[in-house]
């Protein structure tokens, strides 16, 4: 199979939302052609891909032949199966290959695998049953976070317990499913580091970033993020040995508690680009999705090297579009905004819409900046 994709050649995109959307816009830029497969039609990343094909990500028949019309193949949804993932490839490079995705998609796995190999991570139980939910409520410290072990983002499928009694209720409320338990931390900050691993093994990253979260939705990235510089070097360092210990190739987001007595913990690993990461558009040289791309089609990695200080992005869910169209001219008018849409039709509550930048001389004032554009569009 040809290591090396170069310009002129298909990637084939597993997923069609923002994400998928950001990567393909960088890879027609860079005079590639891309192909997206999900069950949805007139997606975001549809909508600027030479072609979207509407299947569901176990026909497994349907991913073969869209893999038969591509170069390489990569993923922006990491709950896709790992049967697509290993069907497709049978017959083209899979980047990141689908043991990454295995891993990655499943809670009680994902904490196993750091755990293992003494990553520091929140101190957490597994549970298949509620008998288990109730043991691993007794190991964990109260207040804890049970999570569907499956199928987990932006806090779906997290409950909070404060007592062991709650177990029964939060046992009905994530369906009986297998969960893990997590003692609630106590932390400062959270941050991710967003790094890359080539086809040879380079590595590229981005530092630590800054996030702030509501309602356990990502609400705000800021770069770099205002910690100590050896707690954001050690987290740079272990995203490296997690990128070399999944023998990975692509991009990855480790994200990271900073607990009150200054520790790095690990909460999770996501297996693409990241939600953090959309201001290394217009804050880095090369930006996440452009990394993604290069080393999904064995290039060099670019430089992460930063254009400004400082950025921040605000997230625009679709909560804003309550009061009607926001007011685009008011944000636009400040500078060093930029705005991203992802041509999502429908503007639903807690919906991933699009995002805001700003980049400044300071973090301080790259964050208000921003959130002074997302207040300006509210009419
Ligand atoms: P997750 O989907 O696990 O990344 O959780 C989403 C967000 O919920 C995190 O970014 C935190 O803001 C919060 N959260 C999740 N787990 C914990 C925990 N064990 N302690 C405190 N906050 C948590």
């Amino acid at each position: 199979m040809n290591r090396i994709v170069l310009p002129g050649a298909t990637i084939g995109v597993l997923g069609s939302g923002q994400l998928g959307r950001m990567l393909a816009l960088e890879a027609r830029r860079m005079g590639y052609r891309v192909h997206t497969l999900s069950p949805g039609v007139d997606t975001p990343t549809g909508q600027v891909a030479d072609l979207e094909v509407s299947a569901e990500y176990d026909d497994l028949e349907a991913i073969r032949a869209f893999a038969r019309g591509v170069d390489v193949m990569t993923f922006e949804f990491e709950n896709v199966s790992t049967d697509a993932a290993d069907a497709a490839a049978e017959l083209v490079p899979v980047r990141p290959a689908g043991s990454a995705l295995h891993i990655t998609q499943q809670r009680a796995r994902e904490k196993g695998f750091l755990a293992d190999r003494g990553y520091p991570v929140t101190p957490f139980a597994k549970a298949q049953s509620l008998d288990e939910l109730a043991v691993g409520l007794g190991l964990v410290s109260l207040p804890a976070i049970v999570k569907t072990a499956a199928f987990g983002y932006d806090g779906k499928g997290q409950h909070r317990v404060d007592r062991i009694e709650d177990g029964d209720r939060v046992w009905g409320l994530i369906g009986h499913q297998e969960a893990i338990i997590e003692s609630v931390v106590d932390f400062t900050h959270e941050i991710s580091v967003i790094a890359a691993r080539g086809l040879d093994g380079e590595f590229a990253h981005y530092g630590a970033i800054e996030n702030i979260h509501h309602n356990h939705i990502l609400d705000l990235s800021v770069s770099p993020a205002r910690i100590p510089q050896g707690l954001a070097d050690e987290a740079v360092h272990l995203a490296h040995r997690v990128l070399e210990d999944l023998g990975y190739v692509g991009v990855l987001c480790v994200e990271f508690f900073v607990t009150r007595d200054g520790r790095l913990l690990v909460n999770e690993i996501a297996p693409r680009p990241h939600n953090s990461g959309h201001l290394t558009i217009d804050a880095h040289v090369t930006c996440q999705f452009e990394q993604q791309l290069r080393a999904v089609c064995g290039l060099p990695l670019g430089t992460t090297a930063s254009h400004v200080p400082a950025a921040a992005m605000a997230n625009l869910l679709g909560d804003e579009w309550a009061g009607g169209e926001p007011d685009w001219v008011a944000a636009l008018a400040l500078p060093g905004v930029k705005l991203h849409l992802y041509g999502k039709v429908e503007a639903r509550p807690g919906r991933k819409m699009g995002h805001l930048t700003a980049t400044a001389a300071s973090q301080d004032e790259a964050e208000s900046l921003v959130r002074e554009a997302r207040r300006l569009l509210a009419r």
